[in-house]
């Protein structure tokens, strides 16, 4: 910790707030300019080997150090970043070979390969095993057709690692491998996509022909599924520690904007206030529980589950609570939209109502990406609850 927050001290200005009381074009100078400084101190990808340009930090010192960055209200790294080093860069440590070890994971850090995800489909998001993107090898490289959707960044990333059907012979879950492809062919083409906030995060990926060399594949052909789940385990159980921080922030935020509009002094309200902070308590200790799973080397199972039903419910109901407070204003909202279209509005933004419409949409969207809620509560049905499988959907139309 101590190590920690003398980075901060010596990194950050003595004024600082938080990185959203910096202005739009502030905002990204300070993002680049912080990543090459996290590069530069091995704080980039903390708890990875320090041969791969990681940290070489434990898990539970790497958590200590999400957590006071989150505190201090900095980012842990760019925007491709969570993708490239909590999913893929992970996932790669466990199933890559030493040789894609040693060429993908300083690209990451060095920033040279920024990563997006590409596993939904229009058809195949929650039953992911229905894929229909496919690929087949063609002398020394793999071609690849189909489509995915929702793809977070990819109009900022250049490599896509994508599950794609290799055999179309083999039952659905076995006949999946996770290439890796660059984005910058003729054959694909990245279309983004607006959401209602009117950000744009995501995209539609195309592939027509699109060719990727026959080495760029995590783990044998028809071993995709397997690779594919050590991925999700990690969407669903990184920032364990960071997000009760950002999260009690906010919450600390919505207060303040009660007392302004001395929505404080309703009952119904301060019982929404009491409930809300109960729920990021909670939330606290489920972290940690986490972490502490983490640390001993276990593999996220239903924790990971657990966590991301509450948090992203939790943020679903704290945000209708704020349009509650706003009252009409929220019809109206004014000031300005968050820097960022995920999640909370950045520490140290504006208390403005044109945020918190603005987040309430966001919110919508985290019971849905990395797993809906519905597909996480038959997960602890099934997995930690013991009750009878759902039926397959196979089953029920015959
Ligand atoms: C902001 C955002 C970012 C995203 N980023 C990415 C990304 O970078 N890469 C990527 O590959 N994908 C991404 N996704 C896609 C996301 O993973 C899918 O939207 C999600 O898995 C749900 O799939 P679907 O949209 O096809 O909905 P469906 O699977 O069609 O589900 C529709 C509804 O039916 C419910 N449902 C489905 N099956 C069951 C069941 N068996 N039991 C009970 N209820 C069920 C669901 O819970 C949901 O409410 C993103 C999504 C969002 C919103």
């Amino acid at each position: 910790v101590a190590e920690v927050r003398a980075f901060l001290r010596d990194n950050l200005p003595a004024d600082w707030s938080g990185i959203g009381a910096l202005s739009a074009q502030e905002y990204a100078a300070f993002i680049e300019e912080w990543r090459t400084c996290l590069v530069r101190q091995g704080y980039l990808a903390p708890a990875w080997p320090v041969e791969y340009g990681g940290g070489g930090y434990t898990s539970l010192e790497a958590s200590v150090l999400a957590g006071e960055f989150a505190r201090a209200g900095v980012p842990i790294g760019g925007p491709n970043d969570e993708i490239g080093i909590d999913l893929f860069g992970n996932t790669v440590l466990k199933w890559g070979t030493e040789q894609q070890r040693a060429y993908y994971l300083p690209r990451v850090i060095s920033g040279a390969d920024r990563w997006c995800q590409g596993y939904s489909e229009p058809d195949a998001g929650s039953d992911l095993a229905a894929l229909t993107c496919r690929a087949h090898l063609d002398g020394d490289e793999w071609v690849i057709d189909g489509q995915k959707i929702w793809t977070s960044r990819a109009m900022t990333a250049d490599w896509i690692f994508l599950l794609v059907r290799t055999d179309a012979d083999a039952p659905k879950h076995r006949g999946l491998s996770f290439l890796l492809c660059p984005l910058d062919q003729p054959g694909v083409e990245v279309w983004p996509i607006q959401m209602m906030s009117g950000a744009r995060e995501f995209c539609q990926v195309f592939f027509t022909g699109a060719r990727t060399a026959a080495g760029n594949i995590i783990g044998a052909p028809g071993q995709g599924w397997s690779v594919g789940l050590t991925l999700l385990a990690h969407e669903r159980g990184s920032s364990a520690i960071t997000m009760p921080i950002i999260f009690r922030t906010e919450l600390d935020r919505l207060m303040q904007l009660a007392r302004e509009c001395g929505a404080n002094r309703d009952p119904l309200i301060r019982q929404r206030l009491a409930a809300s902070y109960t729920r990021v308590e909670a939330l606290r200790f489920l972290g940690l529980r986490t972490v502490d799973a983490l640390s001993r080397g276990d593999e996220l199972g239903v924790e990971a589950s657990i966590f991301k039903v509450c948090w992203s419910e939790h943020h679903k109901e704290v945000t209708e609570l704020a349009l509650s407070i706003l009252g009409p204003r929220a019809l109206t909202p004014t000031g300005r939209k968050p820097l960022s279209a995920i999640r909370t509005d950045e520490p140290g933004a504006p208390n403005s109502s044109m945020s918190w419409v603005d987040v309430f949409f966001n919110a919508r969207a985290g019971t849905i990406y990395a797993g809906t809620s519905e597909i996480q509560r038959n997960i602890l049905g099934e997995r930690m609850l013991g009750l009878p499988r759902e039926p397959a959907a196979e089953a029920n139309s015959k």
